[in-house]
């Protein structure tokens, strides 16, 4: 039977899947399985961070994997250790590591420490905010995040998650979440609810087309939360580790001084393997119980866990994607490719992009208002649809964009290829 047929007889249908069947690849190209070839600009959605097949990643999985691939978190894993150690240095200030398997887990765990946290802790004073005055509310699991915003498919996840559409048939939806303009600092702080426990945001949303947080946004946000006794998470799983051409999203927006709470990976931190994570910041909490811990600390024994969280062969496989990352340059490649990208996709001067968003490695391409498309496909699938019959792979962000999220080390011929693409389908488009 061929591979759409057994799709449609056993697989359940829960994604609108492209008819493409992908068999193989070798850093930025992937094969079909007619052999036709494609530059790959999605990555597997922000994944193969260092390309595919990289003869370090498979060095390094399967010698691990002839060694030892899992034991159970019951024992310390020294691989593990090791990457955790790698994982802090990567966001720069003391803290410790989660590990997990995916981005909704990771979110999970971020939920569960901003609810631990609003249950244990000593609540903030009285205080008063824009003019308001804020009691010191007993109650405090309120998690915040924004319109447009994706936080992955589990319940809390989809609670979390900014669009109606996720959550659509899943109710009753898990309690406690509430969502603010994203950008918007006066819609933030009246959006606040009592209770507030945290605030979620993704520096970049990658979901509805690539919206670069504001710094100055990011900066009110840390303040807002310093006032309201709030913890800062930030859910880097798509624009965290690299992509943007910094080891953290948020610095690469130039908001250097902001320090979240917590910070929540996956996608491209194991280049394919799956793997989602946590930092949690090394800072001081007074808690309710009596005495000081450190935050870091709160998720303690028996709290959280997961079978297959920080596996030997998982954390092996993630180090050497770092490794490769570091030894060959790949976030000045992704700086630097980034922006040439951005700039050869301007000069296409096509009326149908009506503006290119993003930073790094990580762009959005937002299509004109009345860019064409079958009845029933939305602009953004039809462009994709286009650009995958002439040999490029990308990927759809909301109704009206394209993103642009090829692995690190992506060359500049590669992007020249890409850009030619882009601009002769955009040509042909009446
Ligand atoms: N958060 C963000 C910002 C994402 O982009 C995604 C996935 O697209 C997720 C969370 C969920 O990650 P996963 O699909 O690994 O559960």
């Amino acid at each position: 039977m061929e591979t759409a047929a057994l799709f449609e007889k056993f697989v359940v249908p829960t994604y609108g899947r492209f008819p493409l069947s992908l068999v193989r690849g070798e850093g930025c190209r992937v094969w079909d399985e007619a052999g036709a070839e494609y530059l790959d600009f999605g990555a597997g959605i922000a994944v193969c961070s260092i390309g595919h097949s990289h003869p370090r990643m498979v060095e390094a999985l399967t010698r691990q994997a002839g060694r030892l691939i899992h034991t159970s978190n019951l024992y310390l894993i020294r691989e593990q250790a090791l990457l955790a150690e790698r994982l802090v240095a990567c966001i720069g200030h003391p803290g410790k590591i989660f590990f997990c398997n995916s981005g909704a887990e990771a979110n999970e765990a971020l939920y569960k420490l901003a609810r631990k946290f609003g249950n244990e802790t000593v609540p903030p004073a009285p205080t008063h905010t824009v003019g308001e005055l804020v009691a010191a509310e007993p109650r405090r699991h309120g998690i915040v995040t924004f319109d447009g915003s994706f936080h992955g498919r589990t319940l809390a996840g989809i609670a979390a998650t900014g669009q109606a559409k996720v959550k659509k048939g899943f109710e009753p939806i898990v309690e406690g979440f509430s969502q603010a303009p994203f950008n918007d600092m006066p819609g933030l702080v009246a959006a606040v609810p009592p209770g507030l426990a945290a605030i979620l945001l993704e520096p970049i949303q990658g979901e509805r087309g690539v919206h670069p947080a504001t710094p100055d946004f990011l900066r009110s946000t840390r303040t807002l939360c310093d006032e309201r006794g709030a913890l800062l998470l930030f859910d880097e799983i798509q624009c965290g580790l690299g992509r943007t051409g910094d080891w953290a999203g948020w610095r690469s927006l130039g908001a250097d001084d902001v320090v979240p709470d917590a910070v929540s990976w996956a996608k491209g931190i194991a280049g394919g393997f799956p793997m989602g994570a946590i930092w949690v910041r090394d800072r001081p909490i007074d808690l309710k119980s009596g005495g000081t811990i450190s935050l870091a600390d709160l998720l303690g024994p028996g709290s959280h866990g997961t079978t297959f969280g920080g596996t030997p062969l998982a954390c092996a496989v993630a180090t050497a994607v770092l490794d490769v990352i570091e030894e060959e340059n790949l976030l000045q490649n992704a700086r630097d490719l980034g922006a040439f990208a951005k700039d050869s996709l301007a000069a296409l001067g096509s009326r149908w992009i009506a503006e290119v968003r993003g930073v790094g490695l990580m762009l959005g391409v937002e299509l004109a208002p009345d860019f064409p498309a079958p009845e029933g496909r939305a602009p953004s699938l039809a462009l994709v649809d286009q650009l995958q019959t002439a040999g490029l792979l990308a990927v759809p962000s909301g109704t009206h964009a394209i993103r642009w999220l090829p692995p690190l080390n992506v060359t500049r011929a590669e992007i020249e290829r890409a850009v030619d693409i882009l601009g002769s389908v955009l040509q042909k488009t009446a």
